[in-house]
């Protein structure tokens, strides 16, 4: 097979399905495949929602001239098979994350406005997996029409937990053996060749007797800076100054609360963000309003929360490769006397799980905390320079007119759950949105059909070329 296909011949495909794809775009959205474990069953391991999602793209798939089953409420495996059995493999997800305030329409019900598609799911991921299904349904149409069987089986998985616990691909792995390369729509053009390692930690504090902090709590959990945070401390209101960002209110019994409004954000990209709990540490440190049984735990939060690159706690690292490490320090709350706060840190490849897990119980022992730490995962990178990721990379940079290069980032995708996989778009940070268009995870979630096409065009050429490579 030759790489002959022009653009324009696979762009008149795409327009001539648009209308289709529209469709069964609208009709995975229109399934609330939130997680339920509560409702979780044989066949239905995610709960309702996900299982139902996974029985229309099984459906989708069948359609389109795929060999396709719908394994035990896990994951659909689609297979257009090659000459060889040999897989080249794209993998999207059909679950989505809750529809959440702030819509304007109903988040399950597919909105199309002035050229966007408005709905949860449609650019994460449920928009991406339509598009790999129609990628894969313009090869079989060409075997079709007399075009000969692709060198090596092109296989679409469509997974369901992509946005809390991976349990599909945990499945997966289990099952079946990894494709000899993979790609998944679930991430940023061009191309992302690498993810930083995560890992999360939870520190603890002595019972502390006789503090005047009484209470502190802000966030949920470990991975989210939140935006605002609470303290309720045993102090004179009187002598307290005004500070920007902090409410000081009266509790009476002579309690003061302190309420911070910072700018809460993701672990994974720390850089506008203000941590409201650091704030009221600063606070509470520079009024002398602390104990001295109190005093180490907050030093500690001082060091964590002053910076993001870790370098409080002296595990600040870079690499080439990488932007450098974070820290942040997510959800705080005290309880039973001890205050806990939690940790997320994203790790470049000049540290490992274990030397990470050392520094950070070596920070705990020098202020007295208990530290636990959980290595999520270690980073993951492929060489840049491999035949496929030029690949991807040069169908991208042709047909977009550009000069882009690969990227990392701090986020995990699917990518570094196979030996050999990365994320290729197509969410673009570069674009211009209207007000009225929400990002993934948000309200209004939404994206251009332009940009769905335009994506469209480039994964099947990218097949194509992925196709002619040696395996
Ligand atoms: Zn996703």
């Amino acid at each position: 097979m030759e790489y002959t296909r022009t653009k324009e011949e696979v762009k008149a495909y795409v327009d001539e399905i648009w209308p289709q794809i529209v469709k069964d775009i609208g009709r995975l959205v229109s399934i609330d495949s939130v997680e339920n474990l509560e409702q979780a069953e044989e066949g239905a391991p995610f709960g309702p929602g996900p299982a139902a999602a996974l029985e229309v793209g099984e459906a989708m798939a069948k359609r389109l001239g795929l060999h396709a089953r719908n394994d035990n409420g896990y994951i659909v495996v689609a297979d257009l098979p090659g000459r060889s059995s040999k897989q080249i493999a794209v993998l999207a997800h059909l679950d989505v994350v809750p529809g959440g305030e702030g819509w304007t329409g109903d988040p399950f019900r597919l909105e199309r406005k002035e050229g966007y598609l408005l709905g949860r799911g449609v650019l994460d991921d449920k928009g991406p997996a339509v598009l790999s299904l129609y990628a894969a349904h313009y090869f079989a149409e060409r075997e079709k029409a007399g075009d000969g069987t692709l060198p090596y089986t092109l296989r679409i998985l469509l997974g369901a937990n992509e946005e809390t616990g991976f349990g599909d691909i945990a499945y997966y792995n289990k099952k079946y053996d990894p494709p000899e390369f993979l790609f998944t729509p679930d991430g940023w053009w061009p191309l992302c060749v690498g993810e930083k390692g995560i890992a999360t930690a939870t520190v603890t504090s002595p019972k502390i007797e006789d503090g005047n902090v009484v209470d502190f709590f802000a966030g949920r959990a470990h991975n989210v800076i939140p935006f605002t945070a609470t303290c309720i401390v045993r102090c004179d209101l009187q002598n307290l100054p005004e500070v920007r960002g902090i409410d000081i209110i009266d509790d009476g019994d002579g309690l003061v609360r302190l309420f911070a409004r910072g700018v809460g954000g993701h672990a994974a990209t720390p850089e506008h963000t203000k941590n409201p709990i650091g704030m009221l540490v600063n606070y509470l440190i520079e009024q002398d309003l602390l104990s001295d049984s109190e005093k180490l735990f907050f030093t500690f939060e001082k060091a964590l929360l002053d910076a993001y690159d870790g370098s409080g706690l002296c595990i600040d690292r870079t690499d080439d490769l990488f932007d450098p490490l974070t820290c942040i320090g997510g959800a705080i709350h005290k309880k039973d006397g001890q205050f806990v706060q939690l940790l997320d840190i994203r790790f470049p490849k000049s540290i490992t799980g274990a030397e990470l897990t050392d520094l950070l119980h070596a920070a705990g022992h020098k202020y007295g905390l208990a530290v636990k730490v959980n290595i999520e995962d270690e980073a993951y990178w492929i060489e840049e320079d491999a035949p496929e990721i030029q690949a991807l990379l040069e169908v991208y940079n042709d047909y977009t007119h550009q000069n882009r290069k690969p990227f990392t980032m701090g986020g995990g995708t699917y990518a570094r759950h196979f030996p050999h996989a990365v994320s290729y778009g197509l969410e673009d940070e570069h674009l211009e949105l209207p007000k009225w268009v929400g990002a993934i995870h948000t309200a209004n979630e939404g994206v251009s059909e332009q940009h769905l096409k335009d994506s469209l065009v480039i994964y099947i050429l990218a097949i194509e070329r992925l196709m002619q490579l040696d395996w």
